[in-house]
């Protein structure tokens, strides 16, 4: 199976570094210098599972472009770069389909690692996943086809915040820290920040809770992290 990534970033010398990192990595890279370029590329490559976005870019921005990419597309990973100078608390604010972020600069062995982890994430069934149905009212969580439903009604989940809803509901009630989230839904190697599960499940309350400013199937424990119910 090739292992597609989309690269969009209008520096080429950063673009030659995230492709020959990625290339060393397995990876078969398709680059876009534009927005517009990415998501013709992406609609021509239907098998690309991980797209890096740049944020700051001379057409659309890498916003835009994410939005566009999950208006049609929710299971594809999707990881923003960012610069430094920008403020993280608007970056994370405006991801609003993105699953993680880098900031530049970043090492070879942290990219390839964050790529990894999503495209675990993304790259399908794994082959010990086991076929059936998490039902906790109102929620039907199907392993199967990875889908959840609220009375009925599909919610569409990327696939880290249906990673994360699966961890959930598996165990009903119990104090999850953000540690132990970040290292199963992102994996033990992952170099990412603990401010990333804040970002998905944020998100996951907007889809999920009948009032995301006062969740009560995502609750926090303050201090520690996030609990599935009371
Ligand atoms: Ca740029």
């Amino acid at each position: 199976m090739t292992k597609k990534v989309l690269v969009l970033e209008d520096e080429s010398s950063i673009r030659g570094f995230i492709v020959i990192n990625l290339t060393r990595a397995g990876y078969e890279v398709i680059e876009a210098e534009t927005g517009e370029e990415a998501l013709e590329l992406l609609q021509k490559n239907g098998d690309i599972r991980v797209a890096l976005l740049d944020i700051m870019l001379p057409g659309i921005d890498g916003f835009e472009v994410c939005r566009r990419i999950r208006a049609t597309n929710s299971s594809i990973g999707i990881i923003m770069l960012t610069a430094r100078s920008q403020e993280m608390d608007k970056v994370t604010g405006l991801m609003t389909g993105a699953d993680d972020y880098v900031t530049k600069p970043f090492s070879p062995a942290e990219l390839t690692a964050r790529v990894d982890a999503l495209f675990r994430r993304a790259g399908g069934t794994p082959a010990a996943e086991q076929a059936g149905e998490i039902v906790q009212a109102p929620f039907r969580l199907n392993t199967r086809n990875r889908t959840l439903e609220k009375n009925g009604q599909r919610v569409k989940l990327t696939q880290v915040e249906y990673a994360i809803m699966r961890m959930f509901m598996e165990n009903p009630g119990k104090a999850l820290s953000r540690e132990e989230i970040l290292d199963q839904v992102w994996g033990r190697d992952y170099f990412g920040e603990l401010k990333i599960v804040d970002v998905n499940i944020r998100r996951l309350r907007l889809k999920i809770e009948d009032n995301a400013q006062n969740p009560t199937y995502i609750t926090t424990v303050w201090g520690y992290g996030y609990k599935w119910g009371f």
